[in-house]
């Protein structure tokens, strides 16, 4: 996409013009949603191309509901897997400590299916499916450098200067937009560490993984795993308390032995499941928290995703929280309101909810690794307790928000 057709878009006569900075699952969610909600959107992706380093994501009811409502319902079937349960195992004996259904009963329960998918192969169903939207221009390898507001928007990239109406900065955890706008936020290390993997399936015995999500609980780790790109490939989530190693990054190679040493002891199976990875796909990230953001935005610019709720990933909701805040978005959009009023109530929506998730995955990160009798006790009261905190995750319904 050159500048030169991006310049096309002053003629076309429709709705407010929105500048969105980012084009990760927020970004791009946020630009079908308001798209199809009538806006002209402008997105700027610093990448050369819309890529995410291998890895799953889960999908809950709440995020695949709004990406139904966008169209996508084929690409993701074809592409994603849907899982029949979600199991908690003990993780030495393995012994089930608690398991909910997914699959046809999720379906049944919130009108929309729990996934698992491959990031990349989200990333360019949302990416295509922008591409071919008449209202969007993607604009890729365009850095976001800062903005000026007042009563427009003047977005100032590595590829030149665009005027809009709106400025959305969904542009993920080092948000160049929320620092303009707040400073930089303090993260601080919570001295977990997350191993990804990917495990082709045809280099495990038959029958290994059932097709369920996989959660197991130990002393100061916890072990995720769960099938993408429709059953070919397991994708591993290894989060082990290990202070002292901090580097924020999605593709920092891991090394294979250390995750090994991580988990030894572990159940066989999981062993069994190690020892099938793709070594290539290996990856560590330390994982940051950052406290919730009292305000989102000021005037015509406001936050979505990662850049003003960053989530660790212990319920698993980060990306589907990005989901909902665009789908939020676009209903305020939609009202005809001034735009920094239709912003404050976007905002105003969506803080409360995010803040909840955010604390929710943070504490979520003590219960997980819990030892000795208060694991005892957490492995009694699982089933219920993430029973009630999931139904009201998965039931909330960001097209009807407003
Ligand atoms: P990002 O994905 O960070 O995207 C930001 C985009 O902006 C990127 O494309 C980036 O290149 C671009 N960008 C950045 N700066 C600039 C700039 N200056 N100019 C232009 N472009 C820029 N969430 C779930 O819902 N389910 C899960 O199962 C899940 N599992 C997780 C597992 C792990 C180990 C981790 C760490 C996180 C997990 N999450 C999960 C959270 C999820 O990954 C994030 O919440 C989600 O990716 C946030 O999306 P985003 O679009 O807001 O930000």
């Amino acid at each position: 996409m050159t500048t030169d057709a991006v310049v096309s878009l002053d003629y076309v006569e429709l709705g407010a013009r929105l500048l969105i900075a980012g084009g990760g699952i927020g970004g791009l969610t946020a630009a079908l949603s308001a798209a199809a909600a009538g806006q002209q959107v402008l997105l700027f992706e610093q990448a050369a191309e819309f890529t995410e380093a291998g890895a799953g994501i889960q999908v809950s009811p709440n995020g695949a509901r709004v990406l139904h409502h966008l169209g996508l319902e084929e690409g993701l079937r074809a592409l994603a897997f849907v899982p029949a349960s979600a199991e908690i195992r003990h993780w030495r004996t393995g012994a089930l400590i608690a398991e909910s259904p997914l699959g046809e009963a999720a379906l049944a329960r919130y009108g929309a299916p729990y996934y698992h998918i491959h990031r990349g192969d989200l990333l360019t169903l949302l990416a295509t499916a922008a591409s071919q939207h008449p209202g969007i221009e993607l604009v890729k390898g365009a850095r976001v450098e800062n903005f000026e507001a007042g009563d427009k928007v003047t977005l100032h990239t590595s590829r030149g200067s665009w005027t809009g109406d709106l400025l959305v900065g969904a542009d993920g955890i080092h948000s160049v937009v929320a620092k303009q706008l707040w400073g930089e936020a303090a993260p601080t290390f919570t001295g977990n560490i997350a191993w990804r993997a990917l495990v082709p399936k045809s280099n495990l015995p038959e029958g290994l993984v059932p097709p369920k999500t996989g959660v197991w609980w130990g002393p100061g780790r916890h072990f995720v795993h769960y099938y993408v790109r429709g059953g070919e490939l397991i994708n591993c989530v290894c989060v082990v308390e290990k202070p002292g190693w901090e580097i924020e990054s999605w593709t920092e190679p891991g090394d294979y032995e250390e995750l090994k040493a991580d988990f030894a002891g572990w159940h066989s199976s999981l062993q069994q499941l190690l020892d099938g990875a793709d070594r290539q796909s290996l990856y560590k990230w330390a994982l940051f928290d950052r406290a919730p953001l009292k305000t989102w935005g000021r005037g015509r610019v406001t936050l979505l995703g990662d850049a003003c709720h960053p989530t660790l990933p212990f319920l698993a909701q980060g990306a589907v929280m990005a989901i909902e805040d665009a789908a939020v978005l676009a209903a305020s959009l939609s009202k005809g309101w001034d735009a920094p009023q239709a912003l404050r109530v976007y905002e105003k929506l969506r803080r409360r909810r995010t803040r909840a998730v955010q604390l929710g995955s943070r504490r979520n990160a003590t219960l997980f690794h819990l030892s000795g009798t208060r694991a005892w006790l957490r492995n009694l009261m699982a089933k219920p307790a993430s029973g009630r905190t999931l139904d009201k995750l998965y039931r909330y319904d960001a097209l009807n928000a407003l």
